[in-house]
């Protein structure tokens, strides 16, 4: 159709991270061991394309634990959640499998840590998400919410001599630097965690994006709506000066977008399988693409460990999502 694109390139790394990985296989190993239904606590990642294949093997998707039938298996999604929640789940006798990302348990850590020190937090972060909502709750208080430089400058915790920072695991870099040095110059004796809250796999697709999108004409993410990450990849290729759109499968690709585009650059959330990058590339490839190519980049080895009650049994999940 569009004959002028001669090929594509691949954001590397791009997709699954190790968070996810374990996610959904915590509901597949649970769906495989105790049968269906088994409820999850939000979406177990923010993808579509995963939470429905993991609907059509049994996983039935909630927000409120009082849609939960007692003597239920309940898994946590890898955004986590609060202490109120954990306590509400704990009351109502489920059975539960905490597929909270050890990323972002790490942070859970580090602010009931401090708070017993007698620390207030500053979280940057994304209003209404769920990792926001489930890192904030658990403190009952002293944790606020800035979205921005402008944030900064009206927050208002009630002393500053033990003030800490944490942020949201899948923020812009660039953008959470620029609220930290805000937040750094406003209260000069801030403690900032030793290492950075945003995540190796969030830091990584960034990194790929910033050296990919120079070299394209056009970017394009897979990620769903929700997906913090993904939108992240989106923004920053734009602000990189590239053209760029996110799709949740490559159906939503038009092809006026790729008209008089020579170089495609693809990248994925870390939400999104590689399935639907490979459905992106066969529908590239119909546009006119000739050839594909994988960028150089950081080759990811990490792994977290699957809960206890999962890990042992070695039952293979059927039909594993990658
Ligand atoms: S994006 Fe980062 S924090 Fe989120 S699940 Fe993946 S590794 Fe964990």
């Amino acid at each position: 159709m569009n004959r002028s694109i001669e090929e594509v390139i691949l954001a590397e790394p791009r997709g699954f991270c190790a968070g996810v990985d374990r996610a959904i296989e915590i509901v597949e190993r649970a769906l495989a061991k105790f049968g269906a239904p088994i409820y999850v606590r939000h979406e177990i990642v923010h993808n579509t394309y995963v939470v429905n294949q993991l609907k059509s093997k049994g996983a039935i998707f909630i927000e409120e634990l009082s849609d939960v039938p007692p003597g239920a298996t309940l898994v946590f999604s890898a955004h986590g959640v609060s202490k109120a929640v954990q306590q509400e789940a704990r009351d109502r006798g489920f059975d539960i499998f905490d597929a909270t990302c050890p990323l972002v348990t790490k942070v859970h850590v580090e602010v009931a840590k401090l708070a017993k020190e007698g620390y207030e937090f500053i979280m940057i972060g994304h209003k209404g998400h769920p990792e926001v909502e489930g890192t904030m709750g658990q403190l009952s208080s002293g944790i606020h919410l800035v979205e921005d430089v402008e944030d900064v400058a009206t927050v208002s915790p009630a002393q500053t001599e033990k003030l800490a920072v944490v942020t949201q695991t899948t923020l812009s870099v660039d953008d959470a630097a620029e609220i930290a040095a805000a937040v750094r110059a406003r209260f000069p004796k801030v403690r900032e965690p030793k290492q950075q809250d945003i995540c190796y796999a969030t830091q990584n697709r960034q990194d790929a994006v910033k050296i990919m999108s120079p070299q394209v004409d056009l970017v394009i993410v897979v990620g769903s709506p929700t997906s913090s990450n993904s939108n992240r990849l989106r923004e920053l290729a734009e602000r990189l000066g590239t053209e760029s759109y996110m799709v949740d499968s490559a159906d939503e690709l038009k092809p006026e977008w790729f008209e008089g585009k020579g170089r495609i650059g693809l990248t994925a959330g870390a939400s999104a399988p590689e399935v639907l990058v490979r459905e992106v590339i066969e529908r590239v490839r119909a546009f006119g693409a000739v050839s594909v190519r994988k960028m150089d980049g950081i080759e990811e080895t990490i792994k977290f460990p699957l809960p206890k009650g999962l890990k042992l049994d070695d039952i293979p999940p059927p039909g594993h999502i990658s």
